[in-house]
């Protein structure tokens, strides 16, 4: 119990002379002490009880109690003295001294009583008494935070080379009390061994001095043999000297909140859906990759950059659920081949790209990526269906030209772009080439753009004749862009970026639209085109748009010419991307009478079941079997097989590409019925055409 210091002590004093309470009161009682007098040992019990005292001044000697008995009845049992005891003794009474002691008093004075000093000895003793009770009490409250707190505690004795462990830092070991030796090195033994001499050094250094805490994340064995992650820390006492003697501290189980540190490190670095690393981990990789290549010139690592082929039509007709077991069995499978110094990333929807850390020569290079490459081509069964992906790749290697991982992964990301439009399924291997080739296709892909508005689109037609009669019978219209800069371009040069930025679609309809228009001034205008007809490509993009027929219906009877005026020119690519839809579209654009042809036939899969399949009316057979038709017995073969089953399913053959007078001969001795070549007729703007026929 602590005093107010602005309340007053108060003292009781016990003692049979009247004389004594006279001057007690006058000497002792001021500002800060107030003043009860007993004069008996069964008074003085009483008046405790009633009002406790601060201080009890006792006298030996009395009436009905003596001082002795009244110190029994206060220290005798085992209650906790409540206050400082000071006995009143004759000077040569040695005996009851001893015996007081004895009791548990507090100190003693010697009749005849010395009032100055006892004033001052009583003072001493209060704040003696004060002290000491503050002591115990932070003492217990200390230990009582030490049992109610999570962390264990240990106070390592330097001199002697002891610690003290307590029970809370044993039982988070799942270790009884006095179960472990208080030594450090038994400490130290349970350690990790890859954090041991971490924790060493830091304890040493705090000894020394060298560090202002102890501090450590360390992770320890308990009794079960796990490790757990702990969180120690430690305070060094030190002497005049600035030895450290003593150091004492606190130790936290922190096993929860890092393994969900380590959850949420690793979640933020891999691709859940797959567990490979993502695309920052990558990132991360390939710095560190190349931070080595500046300090070691030999060590060259390399990317591969994997885009699956044909993944979105898997995913758009089995459902997301089967792409993306697709998605990890394919990594499975990739991961199968790698060494475990390559590190695969899966960093977008069907990307994955290795990085090859340790890479020695390109042949080597080239014969892993080649046989990842065939090995995610072989068919995948996920959930009873039997399916086939493939993967474009491209390889770029670092000799010291990348100084961040963005470059390297930009190149790789071109090179796959490279094997897409060479084929799919391949490798290519990046060359700054590429950078040229992709700068051009941004530019035109931006100017594409505008060349709409600003009118720079031509069509050219190019007329049909038939060949027995040299009659013109129509047009076909072939898209060139004016080029600001670039002067006149085909369709080669700008179609391809057309249908991958879906510029193609009003792009196509601007054409068809053209065309039409035109077909009906050349009708209105000059008779020997009475009935002519114009013929249009359609790209894959184009066809697959939901109001194609609505949209041409409206343009044919706006310039009221009849369906057959118009013939669409298809190539198999395009019903390959969309066979179901295709038939249908082609069915309500043919039931309206509008004419369907077949183009470049031969070239692509040339799969006979398109031909039956599709309601075509017209074949074109493409130029690469007119060229030097007249003198290669291989050709002529083959125009002639695909000209007799042409006929036999009904279609009317046109033949592309005739540049002599001699190949348009053979040509229609072949049987073909119309022709289209340099030789007959160039494409050429509308109003010129006319004029050259
Ligand atoms: P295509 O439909 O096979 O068109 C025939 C191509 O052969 C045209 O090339 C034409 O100029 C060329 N040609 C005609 N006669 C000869 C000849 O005797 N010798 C040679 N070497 N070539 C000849 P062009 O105009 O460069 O068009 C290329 C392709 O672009 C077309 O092939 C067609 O698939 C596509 N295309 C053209 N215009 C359009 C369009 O408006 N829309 C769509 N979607 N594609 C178009
Ligand atoms: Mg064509
Ligand atoms: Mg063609």
């Amino acid at each position: 119990m602590t005093t107010n210091k602005q309340q007053k002590e108060h003292i009781i004093i016990v003692d049979d002379d009247p004389a004594v309470g006279v001057i007690a009161e006058a000497t002792l009682a001021d500002d800060n002490h107030r003043i009860t007098i007993a004069s008996d040992g069964e008074t003085a019990l009483r008046l405790i009880e009633s009002t406790p005292p601060s201080l009890l001044l006792l006298d030996v000697v009395m009436p009905v109690k003596d001082g002795f008995e009244v110190c029994q009845e206060l220290l005798g049992d085992s209650r906790q003295q409540r206050f400082p005891i000071i006995m009143i003794t004759g000077l040569d009474d040695e005996q009851s001294i001893e015996r007081a002691y004895q009791l548990g008093v507090t100190g003693f004075i010697t009749k005849p009583i010395n009032w100055v000093v006892l004033k001052h000895q009583i003072q001493f003793v209060l704040r003696a008494w004060h002290d000491r009770q503050a002591l115990s009490e932070s003492k217990e409250r200390y230990s009582l935070a030490a049992r109610g707190a999570n962390d264990g505690l240990w106070d390592w004795n330097i001199k002697q080379g002891y610690v003290y462990f307590s029970p809370r830092w044993l039982e988070m070991l799942g270790r009884e009390e006095n179960e472990l030796d208080g030594l450090l090195s038994n400490w130290i033994e349970l350690i990790h061994p890859e954090d041991r001499e971490l924790f060493k050094s830091e304890l040493n250094s705090h000894v020394a001095d060298h560090s202002d805490k102890f501090e450590l994340e360390y992770r320890i064995k308990d009794t079960e043999g796990r490790y757990r992650w702990m969180l120690c820390r430690g305070l060094a006492i030190r002497d005049k000297h600035n030895r450290a003697y003593r150091m004492a501290g606190s130790q936290t189980d922190i096993s929860e909140q890092k393994s969900a540190e380590f959850q949420l490190m690793h979640d933020a670095l891999h691709d859940i859906l797959t567990g490979l690393p993502n695309r920052s981990l990558l990132m991360d990789r390939i710095s560190y990759s190349i931070n080595l290549l500046q300090r070691n010139k030999k060590a060259y690592f390399a990317l591969a950059f994997l885009d699956l082929d044909r993944f979105k039509t898997i995913n758009d007709s089995l459902g997301h659920h089967v792409g993306d077991l697709l998605l990890q069995r394919v990594g499975e499978r990739i991961r199968d081949l790698l060494r475990d110094t390559d590190l695969l990333a899966r960093i977008g929807g069907d990307e994955f790209v290795i990085l090859f850390s340790e890479f020695h020569d390109l042949q080597s290079l080239i014969s892993i990526v080649e046989r990842v490459r065939s090995k995610i081509a072989l068919p995948f069964e996920i959930e009873k269906n039997v399916m086939r992906v493939s993967a474009s790749i491209g390889i770029a290697v670092s000799e010291g030209q990348y100084s961040r991982p963005e470059e390297i992964l930009r190149d790789a990301d071109l090179a796959m772009y490279r094997a897409k439009e060479s084929g799919k399924n391949r490798f290519e291997i990046f060359n700054p080439d590429m950078h040229q080739r992709a700068n051009l296709v941004m530019s035109i892909e931006s100017a594409l753009h505008s060349a709409l508005e600003n009118d720079e689109l031509k069509l050219y037609y190019q007329p049909i004749f038939a060949l027995d009669t040299q009659k013109l019978v129509g047009f076909e219209a072939l898209l060139r862009w004016n080029h600001p800069q670039q002067g006149l371009l085909l369709p080669q040069d700008f179609l391809e970026i057309a249908e991958e930025s879906g510029l193609i679609v009003p792009l196509g309809r601007w054409a068809i639209s053209e065309a039409i228009g035109q077909l009906q001034t050349w009708r209105n205008t000059i008779s020997e085109l009475d009935d002519t007809y114009v013929s249009i490509n359609l790209s894959s993009k184009e066809f697959s748009q939901n109001d194609l027929t609505g949209y041409i219906d409206s343009l044919l009877e706006h310039a009221r010419l009849p369906p057959g005026s118009l013939k669409l020119e298809i190539t198999e690519t395009v019903l390959i991307n969309n066979f179901e839809r295709a038939q249908a579209v082609m069915s309500s654009l043919r039931n309206r009478g509008i004419d369907l042809s077949i183009d470049d036939f031969g070239t692509g899969f040339s799969s006979l079941s398109y031909l039956h399949n599709f309601p075509f009316d017209y074949l074109k057979i493409d130029q690469a079997f007119v060229k030097q038709l007249d003198k290669k017995l291989k050709s002529q073969s083959i125009v002639k097989t695909i000209v007799s089953l042409a006929h036999n399913l009904g279609l009317t053959v046109i033949a592309e590409g005739g540049e002599t007078p001699q190949e348009i001969e053979c040509l229609r001795e072949l049987g073909c019925e119309y022709g289209q070549g340099f030789n007959l007729a160039i494409p050429r703007p509308a109003e010129q055409v006319v004029l050259a026929l």
